[in-house]
């Protein structure tokens, strides 16, 4: 809302405190071309543009970043810590425009100046410092708690290199370094004067004090520097700003002498991780546990920093009064990358503040809160005990310290019980003894939850079963959100549009509201002005597609979209058999009755993820033969788009008619990618696995494909021996399809090219039961496919699922996180 002053102060001598309008945006941007950027409006380039608008919208930000900071540090307010090792912001400038609410008057100013916001906005690089879902979660959560007010910092690595970028040549997945800020991120501000010192290797002592008390002190092998960039987080509305706190390494100059005359730096020399490499790569698994010393240690260095920023602050008001830091301090970690964080801070209770152990673990055990992401075996982070204790000796200390305690409390309700204790234990013995970080984090955690009702099931019934019986209530489920502001209003202006005319614009704020739009499913004008826009956005995706890959589509065809990280539990290679089942079908039966279909994929690869890499080559190996092949490619093409990032998704979920979301049943743990989607108005074709279900309840059955095993069925056919080959002898047609993997029909001159993944569904055993849900997948195909032609029942499907997507806003999930876990008040930034 303008103030009478600020209304009143005209363009050409603007306050820079002043609320942006078209005028003083205009002047702004020219302002910084000429003084910022040192160039003119006729010489400046898109990039020029482009750093001169995001440093005029910077003017009304860094304001309310100010007084943001202030309010928050007046009224010494409760505040949530989000610890997360990822963040996948994509791209500020449009969201930044649209929640601060001048995206129509800096359109109109560029246009004014002769330049096409779009073009600019195009311009600027992705903020890709996440591999997927979990990192974007993270950006989704840190949006909602700046639009509800709540101070909130988001605490993560400044990762030099993010994500890689693809690039596939001749089919196949090539990774090139991802250098987002080569020329400059208008968007971080350095903040030197709050960098912090952490210390890694060396070794500990230990002595006794004067009143005969143990003491530990631990001489570190070297020491680290951490230096903060600050991202501003802009709410809806524009009064919170909060900050993403990234820390980026540097070597100290302080050389330990202390540690070198001990001999902890010669012991820890042949290992030191250089200084500056720890914050260089973001790690590029997804659902894997990388398992490396320097992701130990970025997870540590990062962890470290943060809680020493946070102890910095909170001392500033409370001086060494640590009695009310739980009260003040509460930190999410996201997922167990972050778990490192409960052994550092009962370190600093015990060993800096001197607190004895019990005092320490009655603060510390009120302050963490974790989010567990995946039941999958192979991503549950462990950490060798050799490796922990070279790295961080005092805290593995205090692990085993921890899982002493534990291991007390276990035998006083399990007497006895050797095998519970071992199954509880954070320490897991074999071969190599490891540390289970989610151990860690359920015990050192005052609530612990799962991300979609049938995930967070599943972590009381499999993963945790004895920690949910030790501790009624601890474990809970909140189901993920996505934000709206970014995944409905700014990336599909059309259809925000449209729905604004019909039930207000209030909607980003109160998503519930879409429900509204239930009254105008069936109604002919809206359903055509609703399928309209799904029709200009799928011309514009079209031309997208051109411009990547050179591929023609028709928009008239059903547009199918598969976009996530490629991994076998999400079942990219499903969908590709069931496209050569259409061809074969196609090919033996030109009459075969199909709506045209183009099926669009967007997917990386982890880099070391072979049989993932195999499978996007086949996809593109399948793709080329068919679009290729005059006699279906009127009726059937294949897309790969390189480099699924977050922009690219915001062009493509408005031009989706078909939301693939077929994860093997229990594998998903919530998945938001068929959030976005449904959110847009495409129908999800999808297993009963994470938040499909919820989305099934919401929308109702007639508005979405479900299909293939549940939870309970795949358990039941993995128990009873599952036998892929039964499949493969009983079906013709899978047979048939299996087998051209083998062959050199999609790779002419190379046969074989594509056996892997003919191997890991059949003499592999087909973990993840494609040939199993295959049946029932080619049906649910056939049903979408059905209802499209109904073009009246399609349009009333794709609306209603827009509109009943109200319950996926991230702010209802903050809004649980808030009221359930982390007991915030909402904190009202005027002046
Ligand atoms: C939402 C999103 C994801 C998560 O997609 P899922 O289908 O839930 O796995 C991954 N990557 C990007 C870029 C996203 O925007």
């Amino acid at each position: 809302m303008p103030t009478a002053k600020s209304k009143a102060s005209k363009s050409a001598h603007m306050p820079l405190t002043a609320t942006l309008n078209k005028d003083n945006l205009k002047d702004a941007i020219v302002n910084h071309l000429h003084c910022t950027l040192g160039t003119d409006e006729n010489k400046a380039n898109v990039h020029a543009w482009w750093k001169a608008t995001c440093a005029a919208i910077n003017q009304q930000v860094m304001e309310q970043l100010r007084k943001t900071q202030k309010t928050h540090y007046f009224n010494d307010t409760r505040a949530v810590h989000y610890f997360s090792a990822e963040y996948l912001m994509g791209r500020l400038m449009s969201n930044n425009l649209h929640n601060l609410n001048i995206f129509e008057p800096a359109k109109q100013a560029l246009f004014e100046l002769g330049v096409n916001i779009a073009d600019v906005m195009e311009e600027e690089p992705d903020m890709a410092l996440g591999n997927g879902g979990l990192g974007r979660l993270a950006a989704c959560y840190i949006d909602s708690l700046a639009t509800m007010e709540m101070p909130a910092l988001g605490y993560g690595l400044h990762y030099e290199h993010g994500l890689f970028r693809q690039e596939i040549k001749n089919g196949a997945q090539i990774e090139r370094p991802d250098s987002w800020r080569d020329y400059g991120n208008p968007w971080e501000i350095c903040r030197p004067e709050s960098i912090q010192e952490i210390s890694l290797y060396g070794y500990v002592e230990t002595k006794y004090g004067e009143d005969g008390r143990i003491q530990k002190e631990w001489h570190p092998g070297s020491i680290v520097k951490g230096l903060p960039w600050d991202i501003p987080v802009v709410g809806y509305g524009g009064k919170t700003v909060n900050v993403l706190r990234l820390w980026e390494s540097q070597s100290s100059d302080y050389f330990n002498w202390d540690v070198f005359n001990n001999g902890g730096y010669v012991d820890a020399h042949a290992e030191t991780v250089q200084a500056e490499t720890i914050s260089k790569v973001l790690y590029p698994n997804d659902e894997t546990d990388a398992g490396k010393e320097l992701r130990l240690i970025q997870q540590y260095f990062f962890c470290a920093c943060s809680l020493k920023d946070i102890i910095r602050r909170y001392k500033r008001a409370h001086g060494d009064d640590w009695s009310r830091f739980a009260e003040q301090v509460v930190i999410q970690l996201n997922d167990t990358h972050p778990a490192i964080a409960i052994p550092e801070l009962m370190r600093i209770l015990v060993d800096r503040a001197e607190m004895n152990w019990e005092e320490a673990w009655a603060i510390s055990s009120k302050v963490f809160a974790y989010t567990n992401h995946t039941l999958l075996p192979e991503a549950l982070e462990k950490w060798s005990v050799r490796l922990i204790e070279r790295v961080l000796p005092r805290h593995l200390e205090i692990i085993y310290e921890i899982n002493h305690r534990f291991m007390q409390e276990v035998d006083k309700k399990w007497p006895n019980r050797a095998d519970i204790k071992s199954k509880l234990s954070i320490f897991e013995e074999g071969d190599q003894k490891m540390v289970r970080m989610g151990h860690l984090s359920v015990i050192g955690s005052f609530a612990v939850n799962g991300v979609a009702e049938i995930h967070s099931k599943l972590v009381k019934q499999e993963l945790f079963p004895e920690f949910d019986e030790l501790w009624p209530g601890k474990l809970t489920n909140v189901t993920n959100g996505i934000t709206p502001r970014r995944w409905l209003k700014a990336c599909n202006p059309a259809l925000s549009t449209l729905i604004d005319s019909k039930i207000g614009d209030d909607w980003p704020l109160h998503l519930e509201k879409l429900s509204e739009l239930s009254a105008f499913a069936e109604n002919t004008e809206f359903q055509q002005n609703f399928m309209e826009i799904k029709h200009q956005n799928k011309i514009a995706l079209a031309q997208e597609i051109h411009k990547l890959t050179g591929i023609d589509v028709n928009p008239e065809a059903i547009f199918d979209i598969q976009i996530k990280r490629l991994h076998e539990y999400k079942r990219q290679h499903l969908n590709l058999l069931h496209i050569m089942a259409l061809y074969k079908r196609l090919l033996e039966n030109p009459a075969y009755d199909m709506h045209p279909r183009v099926f669009i994929f967007g997917a990386k690869a982890a880099p070391g993820y072979k049989l993932a890499k195999d499978i996007i080559y086949a996809i593109n190996k399948v793709a080329e033969k068919i679009n290729n092949d005059t006699r279906v490619n009127q009726k059937l093409k294949v897309v790969f788009l390189p480099n699924y990032r977050v922009s690219l998704a915001e062009k493509m979920i408005p031009a989706a008619d078909i939301s693939e979301q077929i994860s093997t049943a229990g594998k998903e743990a919530s998945g938001t990618g068929n959030m976005k989607l449904a959110l847009n108005g495409a129908l999800t074709l999808g297993t009963l696995d994470g938040a499909n279900i919820e989305i099934a309840e919401e929308v109702g059955d007639d508005n979405i494909f479900i299909f293939g095993l549940t939870v309970d069925e795949v358990k039941a056919i993995k128990g009873a021996g599952y036998n892929p080959y039964d499949y493969y002898y009983k079906n013709a047609e899978i047979k048939t399809i299996i087998d051209w993997l083998e062959s050199d029909y999609f790779t002419p001159g190379t046969p074989g090219a594509l056996s892997s993944i003919k191997r890991s569904l059949l003499d592999d055993g087909d973990q993840y039961l494609v040939l199993a849900d295959f049946e029932s997948y080619s049906d649910a195909h056939k049903r979408a496919d059905a209802l499209y032609r109904d073009k009246k029942a399609w349009a009333k499907s794709a609306i209603l699922n827009t509109a009943n997507m109200g319950k996926f806003t991230s702010d209802r999930s903050i809004g649980e996180y808030v009221e359930r876990i982390w007991r915030l008040q909402r904190c009202d930034v005027s002046e």
